[in-house]
């Protein structure tokens, strides 16, 4: 049961889990926060017996809402277990995926499910700057069918939109495809420095006013559509902001990694958890501890002058303080 308060201690379990059940995909994108890709799987990742294990154990918590991320984890041979384990027993779900894989029978099984919301990413309003955003990822014909499908079904489907300086130029326009779509939502937010798109900031970054005029642009273009448009979802912060402010108020939430980790936040590479050999509990309480630690404290300090430490971001170290408790 969950006991909801003001901070994290009070809460005793996750409200929201957001799991990357593999950080395999068939994309090579220069703007990936996960450096995910087709040999990116992990050696370790959870076994279908272990990831439906956690999705039980998840479900027995009391858990309302279970996020998935990847690599693509619709590409995941067992993600249909997963997604129905954790739908019959009343969680709601969200997926991110690029929609390579889901065709007309996908559509209809995901209709049958408890879904929140899924998005698909589409990064620019043409197939050649999409292309060029995503090369090995769903194509740009694949991506828009996927969220024609998905709407057809009346399903919530969110398009996402990774500014850089390869893309800027057509944000407003990516927005008008998005509508015509039918999409339900337009969602983007200054670009992350994390993953491949940390290893080639000073390439991909838009300049902060680039990036404030595209999206002052895009609350025109918004404004300029019907009521029905896609909602336009515009994340207010940059990456270092926001780990900034989940140190001061910690969320109560988990991100489960593909191995079974437990880490505090995907810019950070702290993973005091490990649902493998502990059980949901105790993985909880280590995650509580370690948003208190000097450890995490310190390492968010140094990113403010050093934002290149965020390279380290997929990686996962373990907290001291945590394994000394
Ligand atoms: S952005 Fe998505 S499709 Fe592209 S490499 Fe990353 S996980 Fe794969």
């Amino acid at each position: 049961m969950i006991f909801p308060g003001n901070a994290v201690e009070h809460f005793s379990a996750p409200l929201f889990v957001a799991w990357q059940l593999t950080n395999r995909c068939t994309g090579r994108c220069p703007a990936c926060c996960e450096e995910s890709g087709p040999d990116k799987g992990w050696a370790d990742e959870l076994t279908a017996g272990e990831a439906v294990d956690v999705a039980q154990r998840l479900a027995d918590a009391g858990i309302p809402y279970v996020a998935f991320g990847g690599g693509d984890p619709m590409q995941v041979p067992h993600v249909w277990d997963v997604l129905r384990t954790l739908s019959g027993r009343g969680v709601s779900l969200k997926i991110e995926t690029d929609g390579r894989v889901l065709d007309d029978a996908a559509a209809d099984a995901l209709a049958e499910l408890r879904i929140d919301n899924i998005q698909i990413s589409i990064d620019g309003a043409s197939a050649a700057t999409h292309a060029r955003m995503r090369p090995g990822s769903a194509s740009f014909d694949q991506a828009c069918a996927a969220v024609r499908r998905l709407r057809a079904r009346d399903l919530p489907t969110e398009v996402v939109y990774v500014p850089t300086r390869l893309n800027l130029h057509e944000a407003a326009a990516t927005y008008d495809l998005a509508a015509e779509l039918g999409a339900s939502a337009f969602v983007t937010g200054p670009l992350m420095r994390l993953g491949r798109a940390a290893e080639a900031w000073s390439a991909l970054a838009p300049e902060p006013a680039e990036w404030d005029a595209a999206a002052q642009a895009l609350r025109t273009r918004a404004a300029a559509h019907d009521a029905a448009a896609p909602r336009l979802n515009i994340y207010p912060w940059d990456i270092e902001a926001e780990i900034q402010q989940r140190l001061e108020s910690p969320q109560a939430m988990i991100l489960i990694v593909p191995n079974g980790r437990v880490k505090l936040l995907n810019a950070l590479p702290f993973a005091p958890g490990d649902l493998r050999t502990q059980s949901l509990e105790d993985a909880w309480h280590a995650y509580q501890r370690a948003w208190r630690s000097q450890t995490v404290a310190d390492f968010i300090a140094r990113c403010r002058d050093n934002p290149e430490l965020l390279q380290h971001a997929n990686e996962t170290w373990p907290v001291p303080e945590v394994e000394t408790a």
